[in-house]
């Protein structure tokens, strides 16, 4: 395989955003050719069962949005989602424009037993937001981004992305975590937990949370809150999609410069030990500003190398003191670390990872960055450096919780590993899939768990990782969704 198709990270100092063009559709054509006559589906547990013309026409009927059938023109555009490796055909999409629609949607769908995923941002690594033969409730028109300036609120649709949360944000001077590819959707993200350069200061995405609407498995729409059927509340703070669908997000802000000391400085692969070492000794010290980690990753120019983030989330003279060491650090190739917009590194990697590219990844939660681990990442690179390993470090805000406050339990570990691949012809899915899977292997043994958002082999393994949250998530799934509707996802089933 040639390495240069592996996907490299970005080292540009700006590449323009690049949001999946959606087409606005509520006209009332609602529903495509072939509606006239039965459609064949699949049930939850698969059994092939017929949802009848009249009572399509009945969903498309009581939709704002519409109900989209193959042959409708904006059909496979809301199937198609950012990893090109799930190439799966619905038998029905609605396309909702409101939270009734996603009620009607999942009333529809609950009153079937019809196989139904839901679709955010549609950045799910294991095509977890788009099924065969079941019912897409797709939210993608659902992204409007509204601001309280006063209260410091952002309320977001549940299918905005979080390049439209950061937009409206930093344009009043606020900000909350948000991750590092602004194409990903709120929706997933969040409920699955929420890293990004800031959760050092902020926390996660979650610990931003104020309050949730959702549509549960019944078809009600309920507002969740610490003082609002709290349980529900917790259980969407790292859950992911198992209790319902959020229909909007209500998130703390934070004041804000977006004029941020932030870049990259990369070395030589060579210099990887060197460096490895030197954030192993460092990463203890940092202070809640700073946001950094390495990536040992193939660069289309300067070959393969190792690469430190930063992220200064204060005043720049300040940054500038806590990095020194870092920038002393050894011969590097290029260091690009700047006063910049902080919008410019929340979109440098949309380009390199667009939508469409074929794509593994899996993840680990690393208590302590020991010399052990530094060994055993510099050897797993060095034998097969295609793709990257990148990091993210964690700490911070990010452990002021306990593992039991959220339903995302691993509030301990200091950073977070993930392994990368991609590439864009089928032809080599079992190749990248296999060195992606081979770079874990060689370090799960420094694991205490994964990140669920980034790993495609949770498995039999979900039970584990949620640790002592677990039984009361079995609970709580069993109130609000006793028939596992929500079943495309991590599932938690019912107790
Ligand atoms: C290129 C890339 C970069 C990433 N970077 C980061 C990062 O910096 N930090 C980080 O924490 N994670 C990151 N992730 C992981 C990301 O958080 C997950 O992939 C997440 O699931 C994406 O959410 P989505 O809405 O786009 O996904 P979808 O594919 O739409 O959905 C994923 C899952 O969430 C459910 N879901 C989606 N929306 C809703 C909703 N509104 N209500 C209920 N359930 C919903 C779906 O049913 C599905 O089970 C990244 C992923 C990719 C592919």
């Amino acid at each position: 395989m040639d390495r240069r198709k592996f996907c490299k990270t970005t080292l540009a100092a700006s590449v323009a955003a690049t949001f999946p063009v959606l087409t606005a559709c509520g006209d009332k054509a609602k529903v495509a050719t072939g509606a006239d006559t039965s459609v064949k589906a699949v049930s939850l547990d698969g059994a092939e069962i017929e949802l009848e013309a009249a009572a399509i026409k009945e969903l498309g009927d009581a939709m704002t949005g519409p109900v989209m059938l193959s042959g409708h023109p904006d059909y496979d555009g809301a199937r198609s989602i950012w990893n090109g490796m799930h190439d799966k055909r619905p038998a029905l999409i609605a396309r909702c424009l409101s939270n009734e629609d996603v009620a009607n949607a999942v009333t529809f769908a609950r009153e079937r037993q019809l196989l139904t995923a839901v679709r955010g941002g549609g950045h799910s690594w294991p095509g977890k937001s788009v099924c065969d033969d079941g019912l897409m409730i797709d939210l993608s028109q659902m992204h409007n981004v509204g601001i309280d300036t006063d209260a410091k609120r952002a309320f977001s649709g549940g299918g905005a992305l979080l390049g439209h949360l950061d937009d409206a944000s930093l344009a009043h001077g606020l900000v909350t975590t948000a991750g590092v590819v602004s194409h990903t959707g709120v929706g997933g993200y969040t409920t699955g937990g929420g890293f990004g350069r800031l959760n050092r200061k902020y926390g996660l995405t979650i610990d931003n949370l104020l309050a949730a609407e959702i549509v549960t498995a019944d078809g009600q729409i309920r507002t969740v809150s610490e003082d609002n059927e709290p349980d529900l509340f917790w259980a969407i703070k790292g859950g992911g999609g198992n209790f319902g669908v959020v229909t909007q997000f209500d998130f703390q802000l934070h004041d804000f410069d977006r004029n941020v000391l932030s870049g990259m400085i990369v070395w030589p692969i060579e210099q990887a030990r060197d460096v490895l070492e030197f954030y192993a000794e460092w990463e203890g010290s940092l202070s809640r500003e700073l946001y950094t980690g390495p990536a040992m990753v193939t660069h289309p120019e300067l070959g393969h190398v190792i690469a430190m983030e930063v992220v200064y989330n204060g005043d720049p003279a300040e940054g500038e003191k806590e990095i020194a060491p870092l920038r002393a650090l050894g011969k590097p190739l290029v260091d690009g670390v700047m006063v910049q917009d902080y919008k410019v590194m929340q979109t440098q990697e949309d380009a390199a990872v667009a939508h469409g590219i074929r794509s593994y990844a899996k993840n680990a939660m690393i208590g302590e960055f020991s010399q052990a681990l530094v060994d055993d990442m510099v050897d797993a690179y060095i034998a097969d450096p295609r793709a990257g390993i990148f990091t993210h470090t964690c700490g911070g805000a990010v452990s002021d919780y306990g593992e039991t406050d959220t339903a995302f339990p691993h509030r301990n570990a200091q950073t977070m590993i993930v392994f990368f691949t991609g590439w864009m012809d089928p032809a080599e899915d079992e190749e990248g899939i296999a060195m992606c899977r081979q770079w874990h292997a060689a370090l799960e043994g420094h694991s205490g768990g994964y990140y669920d958002n980034i790993e495609q082999e949770g498995g039999t393994r979900v039970a584990r990782n949620f640790g002592p949250n677990y039984d009361r998530l079995r609970q709580i799934k069993s109130h609000y969704d006793p028939g596992n509707l929500f079943r495309m996802n991590s599932n938690i089933e019912p107790a």
